[in-house]
């Protein structure tokens, strides 16, 4: 089951990985109301579809006033997003999150997915952020740095250190990234999740460490432990073929 980049936020948060502060909205009237609250020079106003490539497809949009604030969210609101993950229809954008704009010195990528054969979650980490990590692995293998840990142990420091490490993070930034990544695995673990990514984890020109996009998709099989989560379930994204009303395996792991 996958879920919105707001709830992904949301959920990070309880866990302690640092996310901008935003707010959903549904009408355009509602998004400008957000953008003078969250009272930022910049902000950002985003599609909630389930699909990445939002950025390059124009459904991520920065806003420095209210007049922009309208404007973008009047383009993205009600359209068809086409975007390299959806179909070539796109998925309709019911809804807009706008969140605190940052000011990105470097974007990171982070990913935990199942190792099936290690039987494993892993943990994977690159200095090539914002970058499908699909497109990563093909271009730059020697640029991911992995490593699979143990579920009931939980990610160890020194693990995390390893993977930061391996991305040639300041060292400087150690004390915000590894706690970080352990609440990320710990989440992970917990929720029973089948990918927790952050494509862009930054490091902002203040030197704050934070996610700036979420990504998770729960294990469905394992749902019926968390009744809270199904809440979270948008069946509009999903294909009226594909509903299974037990939420059913995650299709991005089938082999
Ligand atoms: P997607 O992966 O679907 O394209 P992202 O949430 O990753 O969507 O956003 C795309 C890009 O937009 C990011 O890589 C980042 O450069 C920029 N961006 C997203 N959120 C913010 C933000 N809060 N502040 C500044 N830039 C942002
Ligand atoms: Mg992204």
């Amino acid at each position: 089951m996958k879920i919105h980049e707001y709830q992904a936020k949301q959920l990070f948060a309880r866990y302690g990985v640092a996310v901008p502060e935003g707010r959903v909205a549904t009408t355009v009237d509602a998004a400008v109301a957000a953008f003078r609250e969250l009272k930022s020079p910049l902000a950002v106003v985003k599609a909630q579809i389930h699909a990445g490539g939002r950025g390059k497809a124009g459904g991520v949009k920065l806003v420095k006033s209210e007049e922009e604030c309208r404007a973008a969210a009047e383009s993205i609101l009600g359209k068809q997003l086409v975007t390299h993950q959806t179909g070539p229809g796109g998925q309709l954008v019911r809804t807009l999150w706008v969140e605190k704009g940052s000011s990105i010195a470097k974007e990171y990528y982070l990913g935990i997915a199942l190792d099936r054969e290690a039987r494993r979650p892993v943990v994977m980490m690159s200095s090539e952020g914002g970058m499908d990590i699909e497109e990563v692995a093909a271009k730059h293998p020697d640029k991911i740095v992995k490593c699979a840990f143990s579920p009931t142990k939980g990610l160890q420091v020194f693990e995390a250190q390893k993977l930061v490490r391996g991305v040639r993070l300041a060292p400087g930034l150690e004390p915000q990234a590894v706690p970080l990544l352990i609440a990320l695995a710990k989440l992970y673990v917990e929720l029973d999740c089948s990918i927790a990514e952050i494509n862009p984890l930054i490091v902002t020109k203040e030197n704050r460490v934070m996610a700036l996009d979420g990504k998770i998709n729960f294990d469905g099989n394992a749902l019926f432990r968390h009744s809270d989560l199904l809440a979270l379930r948008d069946l509009h994204e999903e294909d009226e073929k594909e509903i299974d009303p037990d939420c059913g395996d995650d299709p991005d792991l089938e082999p």
